[in-house]
């Protein structure tokens, strides 16, 4: 069994992505062909906003949102304590300060109220300028974007949507990838949405930050890429990889999107009323996009005997995330308490990510249900 497989969709795939990738190297023009332009066209209209530009990955997609608004030395940026590093890394890389908040048990996302708190005790403190929040979509469930929202606007702080694990997501019908004043993807290959390699995009309804994202990502370009008006950088998504993702976000709209779901349903269905277990939890109104089905045992010790009687019997269950944000060494000297970050630091200790990907057989669900029960029960 295999933790999201990839061979599996290829498979499916082939045919057309061969015939795809062939037309690509026939042609040669593998940086900025049509079918690059015609991608961004294809995912603005999915995702609902104005403007899509790719770009070379997803770390890269957050990075350019942070030049866009110019943020620097000096600037607070609230960002989930409970995520993948890049999240917080392209903060500090833009010299500015991540702010920890906690996250919310259920959901595993930022939690609204709490973020409200970081705010007022940064505000106090006196040594930052308020820029910006970002939210992430974590495990593929949008985040409380209408709670998250109304703090942004009350306390005038930008909102970007971290939606690398979200993409296809939504929130009453409204897409994720479209609730950030800016919002960003990533099309790394076990993403919802994946590429064969790297790949990114930013997403907005603002024109002026839209031309300055295509500006940043070439050079920082005015005319052309030789007329250079800013300090920008080379991130741009190959065309070989755009013209996969044409071919797979057909899909992914068609069928890998329901596949997922059921997917999650048949595990919570089976999962249900056991000790020391809670399955995912997604609130009324919400679709996830299922980047990672995570359930939650009662403590380290359970976790750890669980993931090993799975692997025992050869099923891969992965730790997401092992630290949160506030304990990587990296950020040790941070402007939060700990005791404020509480839930996000007993998560990474409770969490098991299951195999989960679109074309998991029913079969291959009910033996790790199986399994689960037989060491829990
Ligand atoms: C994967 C991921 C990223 C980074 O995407 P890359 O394409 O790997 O650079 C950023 N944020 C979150 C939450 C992610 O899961």
């Amino acid at each position: 069994m295999q933790f999201r497989d990839l061979k599996k969709q290829y498979q499916v795939l082939k045919p057309k992505i061969d015939e795809a990738v062939e037309k690509v190297m026939t042609n040669c023009n593998f940086i900025n062909g049509q079918e690059v332009t015609e991608l961004e066209a294809k995912l603005a209209n999915y995702v609902g906003v104005k403007h899509c530009i790719t770009c070379a990955n997803g770390t890269d997609a957050l990075s350019l949102a942070m030049m866009a608004w110019d943020i620097k030395e000096g600037d607070a940026i609230f960002v989930p304590d409970f995520t993948f590093f890049s999240s917080a890394e392209i903060v500090a890389l833009s010299g500015a300060t991540p702010v920890f908040v906690d996250v919310e048990e259920t959901t595993f996302n930022i939690d609204p109220a709490k973020l409200e708190q970081e705010i007022i005790k940064i505000k106090k403190k006196d040594n930052l300028t308020l820029k910006a929040v970002i939210a992430v979509d974590l495990f593929g469930l949008p985040a409380k974007f209408k709670e998250v929202k109304e703090v942004c606007d009350k306390y005038n702080l930008l909102l970007l949507e971290d939606g690398a694990q979200g993409f296809g997501g939504n929130i009453n019908g409204k897409k994720a990838c479209s609730f950030g004043d800016i919002s960003t993807t990533s099309f790394f290959p076990a993403k919802p949405l994946g590429c064969y390699g790297d790949g990114g995009a930013v997403f907005t309804d603002n024109d002026q930050w839209a031309g300055l994202l295509k500006s940043y990502k070439v050079h920082g370009k005015g005319h052309n890429k030789y007329d250079n008006i800013r300090i920008g950088r080379n991130s741009r998504l190959d065309t070989i990889q755009a013209a996969i993702l044409d071919i797979k976000l057909d899909i992914f709209e068609d069928k890998e999107l329901k596949a997922v779901n059921e997917v999650a349903k048949l595990y919570s269905e089976n999962l249900s009323n056991i000790k020391d277990l809670q399955t995912p939890i997604v609130e009324e109104g919400y679709y996830s996009g299922w980047a990672q089905y995570t359930i939650l045992l009662k403590d380290k010790e359970t976790r750890n005997k669980l993931q090993e009687a799975l692997k025992e019997e050869n099923i891969p269950s992965m730790i997401y995330y092992q630290k949160p944000m506030h304990m990587q060494e990296v950020f040790r000297d941070n402007e939060c308490d700990n005791k404020d970050l509480q839930v996000s630091a007993a998560l990474c200790n409770k969490v098991l990510s299951l195999p989960m990907h679109p074309y998991l057989s029913k079969e291959d669900v009910l033996t790790v249900c199986k399994i689960i029960k037989k060491t829990l029960v």
